[in-house]
């Protein structure tokens, strides 16, 4: 059973930490499109170092570079049995060049997971939020005194992008551009909510029931069988 998944949801609902633990469980990969375009800038990537401008900005880097990016990662191996998409699509257009290069692939259908949290949550959330400036993991955000990474030791930073202005900004852009999102995909019977101001625990366990359970329904096992 493949499984393809997607995670929506404003920045800071949590996608980024879910998507790593769901992925580890299962043994496929996590692809984060923003964690693809920060290891671009700190190789000197001159695709990435373009984006850069637009992300310190809060902006949405152009839908064909982040679709170029998105098929390319799509295509090697490790993603053939299955994938946790964090933080694509961000608007229409690049989920329906999604689709596409779904129905080229013809591996089952996509789960598609909104994890929802209230505005003055992920405003508090993002401006209290730090990461590996090493290996990318976001740090556990109880522990606001820790200054080195509990994966790898490497050093934590703020991200340049989660200063209280732009972290508005980017909060603005996702309910203009990534919402609709929900519209084009709620109506398919692998869609699923779930409730992101909840503890990171109880979150994976909603979120693997709810995804084990899309599933099977896209796989169009009859409902005894589950
Ligand atoms: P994230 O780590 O997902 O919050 O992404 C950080 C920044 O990278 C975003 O604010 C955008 O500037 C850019 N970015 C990441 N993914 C995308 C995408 N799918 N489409 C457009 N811009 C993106």
């Amino acid at each position: 059973m493949a499984l393809n998944v997607i995670m929506l949801g404003p920045p800071g609902a949590g996608k980024g930490t879910q998507a790593e633990r769901f992925a580890q469980t299962h043994g496929v990969p996590k692809i984060s499109t923003g964690e693809i375009l920060r290891e671009g800038i700190q190789q000197g990537l001159a695709l990435a170092l373009k984006a850069k401008e637009k992300m310190d900005r809060g902006e949405l880097v152009d839908d064909e570079t982040m679709i170029g990016i998105v098929r390319e990662r799509l295509s090697r191996p490790d993603a053939a049995l299955g994938f946790v998409l964090d933080g694509f699509p961000r608007t229409v257009s690049q989920g329906r060049a999604l689709d596409a290069i779904m129905e080229d692939r013809a591996s089952g259908p996509l789960i598609v997971v909104d994890i929802t949290v209230p505005q003055e949550e992920l405003v508090r959330r993002l401006s209290t939020r730090r990461i590996c400036s090493t290996c990318g993991a976001n740090a556990d955000p109880t522990d606001s005194a820790a200054a080195t990474c509990g994966q790898c030791g490497g050093p934590l930073v703020t991200r340049t992008d989660d200063n209280d202005r732009v972290v508005l900004e980017r909060l603005r852009v996702y309910a203009e551009n990534t919402k609709p999102l929900v519209d084009y995909y709620c109506s398919r019977p692998t869609f699923r909510t779930v409730n992101g101001a909840q503890p990171p625990d109880r979150v994976a366990e909603e979120l693997e029931a709810t995804i084990i359970d899309a599933a099977r329904v896209g796989a169009g096992l009859p409902l005894a069988q589950r």
